[in-house]
């Protein structure tokens, strides 16, 4: 499983490094940067680079998964690209590098995330005529059969196709199954294989590392291991499995990589389950891996995993913080809002694992996860749990990327709050996400006898707004200042302002026009942001009312209204100016108290297991879009013209050696550009023939 990055962040400007790099078609790339490289120990260093290279060479396996002409059509559009002799300025070359691009962005010729197949912008006379200035050893195939493929829209129109009542097998170019073999059949085939399983209580993942093809009739497994189909590419891996196995950390990692090399020779899955758990047990080292046959997203019918690889190695600054905050987990816990009866008398905090991505492959390159929780065996998750991972430094690329790009222009009120979110946005961020998974979830009791489930379907959005609403309401408590955590008492108001404007507004942007809010975590915002604008509107009218009436309530206009202040305006308000919609906080110390109260509400129904007040919450608060204000904020992000998809070009690492040939150093690099590193890895991590029947 994976989590994607959707947040459409407010940032600022950037510093020296460049987090953006081109742009085409509706793709941004972007650069990582490996944060805390540098301090890594040599064999440390070492390792990560032998994971880094293990983690490109399955790159082409990708491709042949991805369709069985992929890796001929990238031979055929790099040698054109490379050996182009005419005019590169012309529509048609222009349209033609586009197209390319896509196709490296895509490991293929269908849409990333659409699965869709590319419409190429250039002319099939055109490519026909660049063909000929190719030098002809570059192309040791047939290429006709390649020109449909490309052009023709009804051939492998679609990767996955998951259209309800078609042969979702058939219709699918995904090279999972070979010709002729239908769904019913494949369904078939692998239920059997289920019923004969002799081991029924931890089943294998049936069908995962291997195509199913149809030879003489007869249906059979084509596994992919040393020796099999991709035994080339595989033959690769392990080669760089066992110089990282050299240099392991521990000997526990050792064995890690023994087992995954032991799989990769045999293709056997009892052997993966092994490897997985092994892998799972395996927590005392500061780098770690992600490298074989994992997600199944690609494949109609969910068995077949698709090849990836990461290299990547334990934040220990992002740590530090959690620990720190774990560490006063009880402080925390005795000084919430909440009512004394709900809270833990024994709280201990959870350390978050954050990890810095050293390489992305496969199929998390270039566009890829940023969170990651594996393995997928429901079993082993169960009897031996899992590892649960963000990536810091993706997360961090993401939002530094955003800076400049005018989303924030557009959204925030006035220049004193983008100051503000430009000088504390990043670091308030990771707070607030650290004190909601390091102490929020893991605050609070249900009273006795109360069923953890009794909020059913509104049970994760009261989760998730409990876990929010601790690190609201923690973030701007002097105490983290105390701790170093935040530089001072006004940064935590960079996140009231964009968690408001997001809850309110911008977050709409992922929501299409007459739909409801569904997610949980989206309902949560929602909830929250909404809730605490209608109290702020009833405290002010209170206030007011109360002042006429010539007593008032001494204690509440002081923390909503301070002393000398003429107008009694709410702590939070939407206001228009020029025409547009916006968030305009006038009294954050008040925003802080209304955070509290709601904190202590929902903790309240979660302890009690009160379904009614859950239900009335979200289905209030949560759920319902404003059309007038949905409208403008889409019409206002649309015109920022901002990509939809964004990906990563990858660091280089530059290994230096002394004499012998010992390596004394790895040094990173960041200045590869997109398209000399999709030749670059298309020359040196080459590992497969072009034709994988
Ligand atoms: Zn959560």
């Amino acid at each position: 499983m994976m989590t994607m990055a959707l947040t459409a962040t407010t940032q600022a400007q950037t510093n020296e490094f460049k987090y953006n790099d081109e742009r085409f078609a509706d793709l941004q790339m972007l650069r990582y940067r490996v944060e805390g490289f540098e301090q890594l120990s040599l064999r440390q260093k070492t390792l990560v680079y032998y994971l880094s290279e293990a983690a490109l060479c399955g790159r082409d396996i990708l491709w042949d998964q991805n369709g069985r002409y992929n890796l001929r059509i990238r031979q055929l559009l790099e040698a054109v690209y490379t050996d182009y002799k005419g005019n590169r300025k012309s529509q048609d070359f222009q349209a033609f590098e586009t197209y390319l691009k896509r196709v490296w962005f895509s490991n293929g010729i269908h849409h990333h995330y659409g699965c869709e197949k590319f419409q190429p912008g250039f002319s099939e006379a055109f490519l026909h005529k660049a063909v000929k200035e190719v030098e002809p050893a570059k192309l040791p195939f047939d290429i006709e059969p390649l020109f449909p493929v490309i052009f023709d829209p009804t051939v492998m129109p679609k990767r996955t196709n998951q259209a309800d009542g078609e042969d979702l097998v058939l219709t699918s170019a995904a090279n999972y199954y070979g010709p002729g073999v239908t769904q019913a059949e494949a369904e078939d085939f692998y239920l059997r294989m289920k019923e004969a399983d002799p081991d029924p209580q931890h089943p294998i993942m049936f069908g995962m590392n291997s195509r199913l093809v149809k030879e003489d009739g007869l249906l059979k497994e084509k596994v992919w291991h040393s020796g099999g189909l991709y035994g080339s590419a595989i033959d690769r891996i392990i080669y760089w499995l066992q110089k990282a196995k050299a240099v392991a950390e521990n000997d526990k990692q050792a064995a890690v990589l023994d087992k995954l090399i032991e799989y990769y020779r045999t293709g056997d899955l009892k052997t993966f389950d092994a490897y997985t758990i092994a892998w799972v047990e395996e927590t005392e080292g500061q780098v770690d891996f992600t490298n074989g046959f994992t997600e199944s997203y690609g494949d109609p019918l969910g068995m077949k995993a698709s090849w990836e690889g990461l290299a990547n190695f334990k934040d220990m600054a992002a740590t530090a913080r959690t620990e720190k905050l774990s560490a006063n987990a009880q402080w925390f816990e005795d000084n919430s809002p909440v009512d004394q009866r709900f809270k833990k008398e024994n709280c201990r905090g959870i350390t978050a694992k954050v990890i810095v991505a050293a390489i992305l492959g496969g199929d998390l390159y270039p566009s890829t996860a940023i969170g990651i929780n594996l393995p997928n065996s429901n079993w082993v998750r169960a009897e031996h749990g899992s590892k649960s991972v963000t990536i810091g430094n993706l997360t961090d690329a993401y939002n530094k990327a955003a800076r400049g790009n005018g989303f924030q222009e557009e959204f925030v009120i006035d220049e004193d709050t983008r100051r503000l979110i430009n000088q504390y946005g990043d670091a308030c961020d990771d707070l607030h996400t650290d004190l909601h998974e390091c102490l929020g979830h893991g605050s609070g009791k249900l009273l006795p006898g109360v069923d953890a489930d009794s909020l059913k379907a509104y049970g994760s959005t009261i989760e998730e707004a409990r876990a929010d609403l601790f690190g609201l309401y923690y973030v701007a408590d002097p105490k983290l200042t105390e701790l170093g955590l935040t530089p001072n008492a006004e940064a935590y108001k960079s996140q009231y302002y964009t968690y408001m404007m997001n809850g309110l507004m911008t977050q709409l942007v992922r929501i299409e026009p007459g739909n409801n809010i569904e997610e949980a975590h989206m309902r949560n915002r929602a909830l929250i942001a909404h809730w605490v604008l209608e109290k702020a509107r009833e405290e002010a009218q209170r206030a007011e009312q109360s002042q006429y009436r010539g007593h008032t309530d001494a204690e509440h206009t002081q923390t909503f209204f301070p002393v000398g202040q003429d107008k009694l305006v709410p702590a939070v308000e939407l206001v228009q100016r020029d025409g547009k919609t916006y968030v305009q906080i006038n009294n954050y110390a008040a925003l802080r108290h209304l955070f509290g109260e709601l904190l202590a509400e929902v903790q309240r129904i979660k302890s009690t297991g009160d379904f009614e007040g859950a239900r009335q919450l979200v289905e209030r608060y949560g759920v319902q879009v404003d059309a007038t204000l949905h409208q403008e904020v889409l019409v206002r992000y649309r015109a920022l013209n901002l990509a939809p998809y964004k990906g990563f070009i990858n660091p280089v690492y530059v290994v230096e050696r002394d004499t012998k040939g010992e390596i004394t150093d790895i040094r990173v690099t960041y200045d590869e550009p997109y398209d000399q590193q999709m030749l670059r890895y298309s020359r040196d991590y080459r590992t497969l023939p072009y034709v994988n029947d």
